[in-house]
């Protein structure tokens, strides 16, 4: 059983700070950025017109007695599109981020999607600031949205190698195979198995094909989406083979408001049969949206847009005990 809850922790006492961040570099992607802002001059003006056109739970999982039971948080970001920058106020952003990751050794930190594309501080490098940002706040996992693709496939895959962390998802192929199988070490492509105190939870991601038709199909360059549902039943499979523990799925699919033909709904509810109660949770993204509900007994969780708690959208976690 997973519980959730929707409220951000706060950073504990410790002798730690999320200056770390920081030194590690933060200071010098920010200056990058505003030395491109400047020199990018009128073609910044035009990256803001690409921009409008593109368009903790806390909880139980049966994994041992009551007296064996150990807490993982999962902090998930989706949507986050360059807001990336705290401002005191709405935007949570990546340092806070990546302290509580860092406060935490039993943490694990995923994105699901769409963090290469928006804000000049994303879209001037191509989303390559992000994945260096996203390396020094010790991101676990991230699964690639459908503005991942923007820049073309090429432009995606060049980020996939600057990541430090699994790009994974299961449904996206070329020329028959797997698109991101092999290209980081030890990268499969489609899911990873990361152990924390002591639990196996497997991950495995889930692009929407809508991305097909939202992005320009020259980008693609002959990337092909599959059945979100089909490339599910496979991954819980292999990860179960894996010994997983507890079986997540992180998806860029969204709920019926981000115009997805297959949502993350849709996907719980194909949980059944043979396949139910085998996928604990769903981590979406996509459709801006909070999602914190559980369908068909699978825990559906979002956190909306942007890294932002005005609108309701900063990181959430899941705990697993
Ligand atoms: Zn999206």
């Amino acid at each position: 059983m997973l519980y959730y809850s929707s409220d951000v922790k706060s950073l504990p006492e410790g002798d730690w700070n999320f200056t770390d961040i920081y030194s590690k570099g933060w200071d010098y992607y920010m200056r990058r950025k505003w030395h491109r802002i400047l020199a990018a001059g009128t073609a910044f003006s035009f990256v803001l017109a690409s921009m409008t056109m593109t368009a903790s739970a806390e909880g139980e999982s049966g994994t041992g007695s009551e007296q064996n039971a150990k807490e993982i948080t999962i902090y998930h970001t989706n949507d986050t599109h360059g807001y990336l920058e705290g401002d005191d106020e709405s935007v949570i952003g990546l340092p806070l981020v990546a302290g509580l990751k860092k406060a935490d050794e039993n943490a694990i930190l995923v994105d699901a999607g769409d963090a290469t594309q928006g804000l000049p501080l994303a879209s001037l490098t191509k989303g390559n600031d992000v994945i260096e940002l996203m390396n020094l706040a010790d991101y676990d996992l991230m699964v690639p949205g459908n503005h991942e693709f923007d820049f073309g496939t090429a432009a995606f895959l060049e980020n996939v190698n600057l990541a430090e962390f699994p790009v994974i998802s299961a449904n996206i192929y070329r020329d028959g195979s797997l698109l991101l199988d092999g290209t980081q070490e030890g990268n499969e492509g489609c899911h990873t198995v990361i152990e924390r105190n002591g639990v196996k939870i497997g991950f495995f991601g889930l692009t929407t094909v809508h991305t097909a038709s939202a992005t320009n199909p020259e980008g693609l360059d002959g990337v092909e989406f599959t059945d979100e549902i089909e490339a599910a039943k496979v991954e819980i499979g292999h990860l179960e083979e894996a010994g997983a523990d507890v079986v997540i799925a992180v998806t860029h699919m969204g709920d019926e408001t981000g115009g997805a033909p297959c949502t993350s709904a849709d996907l719980a509810e194909a949980m059944a049969g043979e396949y139910a109660g085998r996928l604990d949770a769903i981590i979406d993204g996509h459709s801006h949206t909070v999602e914190n509900d559980k369908v068909n007994d699978v825990l559906i969780v979002q956190t909306g847009i942007g890294m932002t708690v005005r609108r309701r959208s900063f990181l959430q976690g899941i705990i697993i005990s």
